[in-house]
């Protein structure tokens, strides 16, 4: 058998892998390679394989560094199917589709081809299959099931059995300390496992104070009266936010204040969370009591008119808005009302990348430009690094060592080279197990 690597391969985009078994072909994951840009220039290449030959393809996650190039696959000949978890599924075609206009304008703003449309999202929604965990499909001689990967709703780990091999992809897994998802499942038995390495070098803070400290946040910037700005990404940690402060509320740990989704994107992601509740986590999210959107003091802005009218709300209140890193989206429009008045505050709870306006305005920044205009950031400026949907070298190192009995071989994928070669440094050393973290287009014999 062959294992290619064509994405996330000492990098953080891309997810691409090939698997080969005789004249057998499946692919894991088709994503975007998203840095610098939202669409690098690299996903415009040709596949270094032909789309024609490759019989199905495995998605782990709805994120579209995993996903962003299946409309380009489709488009170029593959006519197999895509099978996925079902809320990935629902979620990759909100996604894909938000994608095209993130695309379209970057795309007019470089004077660069547009990489594909809607119509060619309705086309890969057309042969794309919902599963369910533990449920395996057959493709040839590759049996494959899909495991829980608590990174967002409906990821998965891919275990692939053939010729007597088994090999686990990872995709990207979850940090267990988050309250909405369930942990990654244990899963046994592989011999080869393909393994994320995002933190690879990186401990996590401790967990039990960011609850803590978005409590306090929220109470502080209700006294002062003012408005809080969470710029926050729409597929999970918006999910992640509105569940815990929706909690705080209904358990009076923090006063009373409204609370406005302004996001399009943020709003039907929550739906697909509302529809599958039966994938969160139990233990905390209970069906008869709580619900994402119909919670009383949460209001969602779907229309440019109804952001507007965010506005006539009087403070205290919460705005979460894309994007994440205020690099586009409504989140702008509130920051250029309120980083200027001192009793208001943005919260940042998500890695703010170094050329971002997020990052300036995190850094310190005494003026920033929105929209062409120069806006004075008085307001207070918050941090809370607890967020992150990965997990640290730790977690890592736990996840691999239950498995370390049957493991002959792993491989370290989407991370920096840093964080890849620090966990495969790691994986020798603590646990006696080969690693190594392959380089794009690498193929090894399994
Ligand atoms: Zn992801």
């Amino acid at each position: 058998m062959k294992l290619s690597f064509f994405g996330a391969a000492q990098e953080v985009t891309g997810s691409c892998f090939l698997l080969e078994n005789g004249k057998d072909k499946i692919l894991i994951d088709c994503g975007l390679f998203q840095c610098p840009k939202f669409c690098d220039i690299r996903s415009h290449d040709p596949f270094p394989f032909d789309p024609k030959s490759v019989s199905a393809l495995f998605v782990t996650h709805a994120h579209v560094d995993h996903t962003g190039r299946i409309p380009k696959l489709v488009k170029e000949g593959f006519s197999g199917k895509i099978y996925s978890t079902n809320p990935t599924k629902d979620l990759a075609e909100i996604m894909l589709k938000d994608s095209v206009s993130v695309m379209a304008k970057e795309a007019e703003r470089d004077n660069e081809k547009v990489p594909y449309t809607e119509e060619d999202v309705d086309r890969v929604m057309s042969v794309w299959e919902g599963k369910n965990y533990h449920e395996s499909v057959n493709v040839g001689d590759f049996k494959v099931v899909f495991y829980d990967a608590g990174h967002i709703l409906g990821s998965a780990m891919v275990l692939v059995e053939a010729s007597g091999k088994k090999i686990l992809f990872t995709g990207d897994l979850g940090n267990p300390a988050n309250p909405l998802l369930n942990g990654f499942e244990k899963v046994a038995g592989a011999e080869v496992l393909v393994l994320e390495s995002t933190y690879g070098d990186r401990e996590h803070e401790d967990v039990e104070e960011k609850k803590l400290k978005l409590e306090r946040v929220i109470e502080q910037s209700v006294v002062q009266g003012g408005v809080l700005m969470i710029p926050a990404f729409s597929l999970e940690k918006t999910q992640e936010l509105l569940w815990e402060i929706s909690d705080m509320l209904r358990k009076k740990q923090v006063p009373n204040v409204q609370i406005f989704l302004d996001s399009p994107l943020a709003i039907r992601a929550t739906e697909v969370y509302q529809k599958y509740y039966s994938y969160l986590n139990k233990a905390y999210v209970d069906k008869r009591s709580f619900s994402f959107l119909n919670f009383p003091q949460v209001h969602v802005a779907l229309t440019t008119e109804e952001s507007k009218k965010i506005n006539d709300a009087p403070p205290p209140k919460i705005i979460i808005a894309g994007s994440g890193m205020s690099t586009g989206g409504r989140i702008l429009h509130h920051e250029r009302r309120h980083l200027q008045d001192p009793k208001s505050t943005i919260l940042f709870i998500g890695y703010q990348s170094p050329a971002s306006l997020g990052r300036r305005i995190q850094d310190g920044a005494d003026e920033v430009t929105i929209f062409g205009e120069k806006i004075p950031v008085r307001c207070r400026k918050e941090t809370i690094y607890g967020y992150s949907a990965h997990p640290d070298y730790a977690m890592l190192l736990e996840f691999v060592r239950e498995k370390s009995d049957t493991l002959k071989k792993i491989y370290t994928t989407h991370g920096e080279p840093k964080s890849s070669l620090a966990l495969v440094q790691k994986l020798r050393d603590y646990l006696g197990i080969d690693a190594r973290a392959p380089k794009y287009g690498e193929s090894v014999e399994i």
